[in-house]
């Protein structure tokens, strides 16, 4: 038996989230659930008060300083520089992992898809999501996509330890490195790498595009997919509507020193305030983390008594259909429908025994020691404004003596435009100008400062600059299309 009560920091969000947490909170204290709940406000109140984050400064000591953090979905105000609270709380705490289970509950929700029991691992902290954007020149933007080895490493030997925990055979990984080579190439290289350390469990790369045709059209294939974080997105979206519902799916936001649990669905605030909104993906979320505390019996307690649910068909509005549902209830009747089959398990639908498996438990990320590598500057891109034809632009670089440089190219949105250059290519007021030492030298730092120096003075509009360099000999750079 426990003797304490396991501290958990709950939000209750806005739109339907207070109706969906309360009813929520009530299944968990009917199924004997051992936490102590501390609430704290974040969401749209916060962010109207001036608060960009969405989270108060002082709010994080409680969310630090419980085990985990069950929070419903917020309202995100529009415009304003208001930053995603979800992204903050997530890369703040570090909270790496994104997890999403995806299941059909074939014939009792309607699915294409009978037999779909996917696991959706999503990179949480890096690639397009790190919010490092700019505006360069009044046509065009640019977004960073960071992509690190150790936040590769972190996510992919999660998902491998997950599969392993929960009894999972497969785990796919999902890149677009035919495009993306270096920063998905890094991805799928680690991928490689880790899974040759789980020779039991069967690995395999797709292209996330075709990777995505497959999955909608046979999830079946699949088991659990790791992903970076964009792609993670948007994939775990859509398995979660072909399963059934966006409605139906929690998800586990892991990290080495706590975690998020929650819905996978929005705030729905035109369903607010009316006892509609289906309280299973906050429900499903706590399950995951009452799995990550260790009370694995009372999470398979309260799953099952959700499966009894709706394979008697008591179901609200969003999944409830003429001829498969037997009662359309609202929020509160559905969540005391679940408290009345506390203790049942499901008979058509499989029961969930999550004692026999670890599923909250892995191994605290462990990163292998980085290799030892020769890096060397080798040349520079010069990132150019230009606004007037194309041509005008390529006459005036090509006539000019850069002392040390040569000019090697000029691209246009990564189209070669120089040399070779085609009159199709459509050209945008963003020119990259590749630049190389004519010979090798020891003092390259200082020629680039003096190439600077002179596009400058020759009037030139410079935007940005990007070192290349040699990485144990070889272009650590892409090249241009053409
Ligand atoms: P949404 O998920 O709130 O709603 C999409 C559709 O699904 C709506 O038709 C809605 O009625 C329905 N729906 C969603 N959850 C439901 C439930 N539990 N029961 C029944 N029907 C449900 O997405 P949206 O409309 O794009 O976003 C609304 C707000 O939620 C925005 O401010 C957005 O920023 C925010 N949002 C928050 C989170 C989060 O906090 N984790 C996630 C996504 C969106």
């Amino acid at each position: 038996m426990q003797t304490s009560k396991d501290p958990i920091a709950i939000a209750k969000g806005d739109g339907i989230g207070p109706e969906i947490m309360d009813v929520t909170l009530k299944i968990l204290d009917a199924a004997g659930a051992s936490i102590e709940t501390h609430e704290v406000e974040i969401g749209e109140k916060v962010y109207l008060k001036g608060c960009l984050t969405g989270i108060e400064h002082s709010t994080w000591d409680t969310i630090r300083n419980t085990k985990a953090f069950l929070k419903a979905p917020i309202t995100t105000p529009q415009g304003g520089g208001f930053k995603s609270l979800n992204v903050t709380v997530r890369t703040t705490l570090g909270l790496y992992a994104n997890v999403r289970p995806s299941v059909s509950y074939h014939p009792f929700v309607e699915t294409k898809h009978p037999n779909m029991d996917v696991v959706i691992v999503r990179e949480n902290e890096e690639d397009l999501y790190s919010g490092i954007e700019y505006q360069q020149t009044p046509d065009v933007c640019q977004s960073l996509k960071l992509i690190s080895r150790q936040g590769s490493e972190k996510i992919i030997r999660y998902a491998f330890e997950y599969a392993k925990n929960n009894s999972r055979k497969k785990v796919t990984c999902f890149t677009k490195d035919n495009i993306m080579k270096i920063s998905d190439g890094l991805f799928h290289k680690v991928y490689e790498e880790i899974a040759k350390e789980y020779p039991d469990i069967e690995s395999e790369h797709w292209i996330i595009d075709i990777g995505t045709a497959k999955l909608a059209d046979t999830p079946e294939a699949f088991d659990v997919i790791v992903l970076p974080n964009l792609y993670g997105d948007i994939l775990s979206d859509v398995a979660a509507q072909i399963s059934g519902s966006v409605g139906l799916a929690g998800s586990a936001n892991i990290g080495d020193h706590g975690a998020m649990f929650e819905a996978i669905h929005g705030s729905a605030p035109r369903r607010a305030n009316q006892n509609m909104a289906n309280p299973s993906g906050i429900l499903l979320g706590s399950v995951l983390m009452l799995n990550y505390l260790g009370q694995t019996e009372v999470a398979s307690t309260i799953h099952n008594a959700w499966l009894k649910t709706l394979e008697e068909g008591i179901h609200t509005y969003d999944i409830f259909k003429e001829g498969i549902s037997k009662e359309k209830v609202g929020t509160k009747e559905f969540g005391q429908a679940v408290i009345q089959r506390l203790g049942k398990t499901p008979e058509t639908l499989k029961p969930v025994n999550y004692h026999e498996n670890k599923p909250g438990q892995v191994e605290k990320s462990k990163l292998s020691i980085p290799k030892e590598t020769q890096r060397e500057l080798v040349g520079i891109d010069v990132f150019l404004h230009h606004s007037a034809p194309t041509k005008e632009l390529i006459d005036s670089l090509t006539s000019k003596n850069f002392g040390s440089f040569d000019l090697k190219m000029i691209t246009n949105r990564g189209a070669k435009i120089y040399p070779d250059g085609m009159p199709e290519t459509f050209c945008v007021d963003h020119y990259r100008c590749r630049f190389f030492p004519k010979e090798s030298s020891s003092t390259i730092n200082k020629d680039l400062i003096s190439l600077l120096m002179q596009l400058t003075e020759e009037k030139f509009d410079i935007i940005k600059t990007e070192n290349l360099y040699n990485i144990d000999g070889l272009p650590a750079y892409s090249s241009a299309q053409g």
